[in-house]
């Protein structure tokens, strides 16, 4: 399960850009360099909710060699933009499978400013550990998460 995409509340995003341009010490940040910063994508909406989306291929590992699947982002793209339910495991097998999307809360504690209790990858050892929450956390060269449980799941 790897986080894809962020959907944060017009003022989550107003606190977060604020937070950021202090930080650089620039007067305005884009879209961009806010979804850079977070390394997802980052849209907003109107309900006062932040979520993150979680996404997931089933089965994994292969059935046929059992290897997990690698550059899961790449993979998962597609995956989606090819539309034939096929997913291909690192060895170039092709297997039937199925996309899962979940929906997670973020923010709830309100303190984005924070000490890093995580700062290397325990899987893969990766310094890119990305924060989204005093303890939400992902890996961004692997599918580690700081066990991220999806409150309620979307079925496509
Ligand atoms: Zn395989
Ligand atoms: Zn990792």
């Amino acid at each position: 399960m790897i986080p894809t995409e962020i959907v944060l509340s017009s003022g989550s995003y107003a606190q977060i850009a604020s937070e950021l341009s202090e930080r650089l010490g620039s007067p305005g940040i884009s879209h961009l360099q806010l979804a850079h910063h977070l390394a997802l994508t980052v849209s907003i909406q109107q309900e006062n909710t932040d979520l993150v989306i979680l996404k997931e291929l089933i089965p994994n590992p292969c059935p046929i060699c059992h290897h997990r699947l690698t550059f899961l982002r790449e993979t998962i793209e597609r995956f989606e933009n090819e539309g034939s339910c096929s997913i291909r495991c690192p060895m170039g097998h092709r297997y039937q499978g199925e996309l899962k999307v979940y929906y997670l809360n973020i923010f709830e504690e309100n303190d984005i400013e924070l000490e890093k209790p995580v700062k290397k990858c325990p899987d893969c050892g990766s310094k890119n550990i990305q924060y989204l929450g005093p303890k939400v956390m992902f890996c961004l060269d692997c599918d580690w998460d700081s066990g991220m449980e999806p409150r309620y799941q979307i079925h496509r």
